[in-house]
């Protein structure tokens, strides 16, 4: 039962909120619909659920037809830049930005349509082969070029911790991105400090919560 999921994911967010002393409203819920249908995602809607997550630009295009502008948009897949003129229509946040190259488009393609596209930086924390998102050493390089991007707007990192058997093993990847917003922010590489950690998923987000993360992106624990 969706509802069932929803109350369950809702009560451990504001539990792993009380453990490390955070308030449950600073924690943003999105919920990941990549293997929903209409008719669960409107289910879902009637719940409460304001923040919605997609993969692929095509699939969100197609829901986004049915459901509109009654929630956020928020693209966590890989986006290659032949699809950034249909993204930054949809998504109010970007969290896969990885490439200059592809926030150069963003930053262009959002001028045409007048917005200022809001976004995270993805980054490869655990170093994996087979994972997108920038190596923590190639951040600053990225900041100090589209921090002066007038049409992009950074508000935070994101990352995709390894799998595991025990979310326990997830832990250093979710501190090692706090530790990376904390010292973007000492070196002030962007006019507004950054304030998201986009972090933690079904089987890993309480640990991610009480590293800091202000933005879960669950997806199994809610339409399984
Ligand atoms: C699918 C996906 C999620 C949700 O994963 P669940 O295990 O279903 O909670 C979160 N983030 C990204 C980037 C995803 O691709």
């Amino acid at each position: 039962m969706i509802s069932d999921n929803i109350k369950n994911v809702t009560q451990r967010i504001a539990r792993s909120c009380e453990k490390s002393h955070r308030r449950p409203e600073d924690v943003r819920l999105i919920c990941v619909t990549k293997e929903a249908d209409i008719i669960a995602i409107e289910e879902a809607l009637g719940l409460g659920i304001t923040d919605i997550g997609e993969n692929r630009v095509q699939d969100a295009l197609l829901k986004y037809r049915v459901i509109g502008d009654r929630v956020r948009w928020h693209l966590i897949g890989h986006l290659q830049t032949n699809k950034v003129r249909d993204a930054v229509k949809v998504f109010s946040l970007i969290h896969s930005v990885d490439s200059i190259r592809l926030a150069r488009e963003i930053d262009k393609d959002a001028r045409s349509i007048k917005k200022v596209q809001d976004i995270l930086v993805q980054v490869n924390v655990s170093g994996e082969e087979s994972k997108f998102g920038l190596a923590p050493g190639e951040l600053k390089g990225f900041f100090k070029e589209v921090s002066l991007y007038p049409n992009i707007n950074i508000l935070g990192l994101m990352t995709i911790a390894p799998e595991t058997d025990d979310p326990q093993k997830a832990r250093p990847c979710f501190k090692k991105l706090r530790e990376l917003k904390d010292e973007i922010n000492s070196l002030q590489l962007t006019a507004y400090s950054l304030k998201l950690l986009s972090m933690g998923m079904t089987n890993d987000f309480e640990i991610a919560i009480e590293e800091g993360s202000n933005v879960v992106r669950i997806g199994r624990a809610i339409f399984r």
